[in-house]
């Protein structure tokens, strides 16, 4: 059975990269039926952080990328926070040593410089296996000095050859890298050993993740056979290196510090996280050719690792926001009218929490919008007049104003007296608006139409006019449209 995991470092904020390789794992799992895996890989205690790991519970838990064994869900291989596993590491240093896969290496980086020097050899080689034959006289004299030994795996001379289940055949050539550091000096295990032991030891069946690990992948799989030998697992997972992602000019890896690739700064521009599921799966897979935009149950039903393209994927907001824009129209009318408070109470168009008077008028306010929006963070823009006063006015909104307004808005004023205050609804205004500036003045409508919408909202573009004014009713539309006119 498939067996995937997600096993980030918690540095810094949750970004669009990470969350794709996240997702696609989900995706795998879920159209295989398998299993989603969540591990924490907070080794480096100089880097990591409590309130990054948070993030990045947050940031799947928004997305409903949901996990069946992990952390803050527990499982049958707990703890699934690399930090609290050393105990499980040091036993598995024990068998690699028992079995001479590893051994103990004194070697300073100075010196390995300076015997590279002597003996003529590249220092970008790294390290020369020196330490490979030490005697035990050469050991206990080092140990008499003081000095710890780290752990090295011993790198067999020969080809490694792994079938990438998204590139094809890879060789790494012997002798491409030497003998490496598994522990430091002191106990401390490297992300190198750390990650392959806990998928051995985790029994995940497929690692798939970014491009750029694909260099450690050669060094995972000589330790992988090492675990093999020794007895810590019986198989050797399959490997998959998804595209990177690039930035919007489409040259240079996105960022991790472009604001693009902010998950949570994406979310406050108003990404729904149906709208951004869809958009961080388009990064490096489709669906078909022909179609952009489909639900979480078709992306598990149509997933398939080997479908992901090994060619780069280009971040395109523009797109991305015009998905989620798909996806908000597909919300059902309530559910996207609760979407759009905490956007509104953040902004300070509406209290904290809403008043009855404020739910009710979004509730009547949200379809006017619905299928104009991309974001949700445009709300505010778009509905704050509705919930308060305006008292400026845009300053495009103002220059694109025809030079007859005050004319314009007084015949506006003078139509919209005639229609009784209980039959202030939206056919009715336009009727009376449309008698007076179209028939009557002869007026095209952008003109007819214009000033009174500048008046209602302060703005060039607005919800539909005649049913905003009906939803801000008689008094307040007329007292607006002669605030413009004075
Ligand atoms: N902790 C590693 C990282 O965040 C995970 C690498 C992997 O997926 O194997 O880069």
């Amino acid at each position: 059975d498939v067996r995937v995991r997600f096993c980030p470092s918690p540095t810094g904020l949750p970004h669009v990269g990470m969350v794709r390789t996240a997702l696609f794992n989900w995706a795998y799992a879920r159209h295989t039926g398998g299993k989603m895996i969540f591990r924490v890989e907070d080794t480096d205690a100089a880097r990591d952080s409590e309130e990054s790991y948070r993030q990045l519970v947050d940031a799947l838990t928004w997305l409903e990328i949901d996990w069946d064994e992990g952390v803050e869900k527990g499982g049958p291989h707990e703890p699934y926070r690399q930090s609290q596993r050393h105990d499980i590491y040091r036993e598995v240093l024990d068998k690699l040593i028992a079995s001479g896969a590893v051994y103990e290496s004194y070697s300073t980086a100075d010196e390995i410089d300076a015997r590279n020097a002597a003996a003529g050899r590249a220092k970008q080689l790294g390290y020369d296996n020196y330490d490979r034959t030490l005697t035990d006289e050469q050991k206990s004299a080092f140990r008499a000095e003081g000095r710890e030994p780290a752990w090295r795996l011993r790198v067999p001379a020969e080809d490694v050859t792994y079938v990438d289940l998204i590139r094809g055949e890879v060789t790494f050539p012997a002798g491409s890298f030497p003998d490496f550091v598994i522990v430091r000096a002191g106990g401390i295990p490297l992300y190198t050993f750390t990650n392959p032991v806990d998928d051995a030891l985790m029994g995940i069946t497929h690692v798939l993740r970014g491009e750029d690990l694909m260099p450690s992948t050669a060094r995972q799989l000589a330790l992988y056979s090492a675990l093999v030998d020794a007895g810590v697992t019986d198989f050797v997972p399959r490997f998959a290196h998804m595209p990177l992602v690039l930035g919007e000019e489409g040259t240079k890896k996105l960022s991790k510090r472009d604001p693009k690739a902010d998950l949570f700064l994406q979310r406050e521009k108003g990404f729904i996280h149906e709208g951004l599921l869809n958009y961080l799966s388009l990064l490096g897979w489709s669906i078909a050719a022909d179609r952009d935009v489909f639900s979480r149950q078709e992306l598990i039903e149509a997933f398939d690792i080997v479908n992901v393209n090994p060619n780069p994927a280009r971040f395109d907001q523009k797109k991305a926001e015009s998905i989620n824009g798909d996806h908000i129209r597909m919300l059902a009318p309530e559910d996207f009218a609760s979407r759009l408070v905490p956007y509104l109470v953040g902004a300070g168009v509406v209290s904290t929490p809403p008043t009855d008077a404020q739910r009710e008028m979004l509730t009547k306010a949200a379809p006017l919008v619905q299928e104009r929006m991309q974001m949700l963070g445009e709300a505010p823009g778009l509905l704050g007049f509705l919930f308060r006063d305006v008292d400026s006015y845009d300053e495009d909104a103002l220059k694109g104003l025809p030079a007859n307004a005050a004319e314009v808005l007084e015949a506006s004023v003078a139509a919209l007296q005639g229609v009784p205050a209980e039959e202030f609804h939206a056919e009715a205004i336009q009727a009376a608006l449309a008698g007076a500036l179209i028939d009557g003045l002869g007026l095209k409508p952008r003109v007819a139409y214009g000033p009174a919408r500048v008046a209602l909202s302060g703005r060039r573009i607005s919800p539909p006019l005649f049913e905003s004014m009906e939803l801000l009713g008689k008094d307040v539309s007329i007292a607006r449209l002669e605030r413009l006119r004075a």
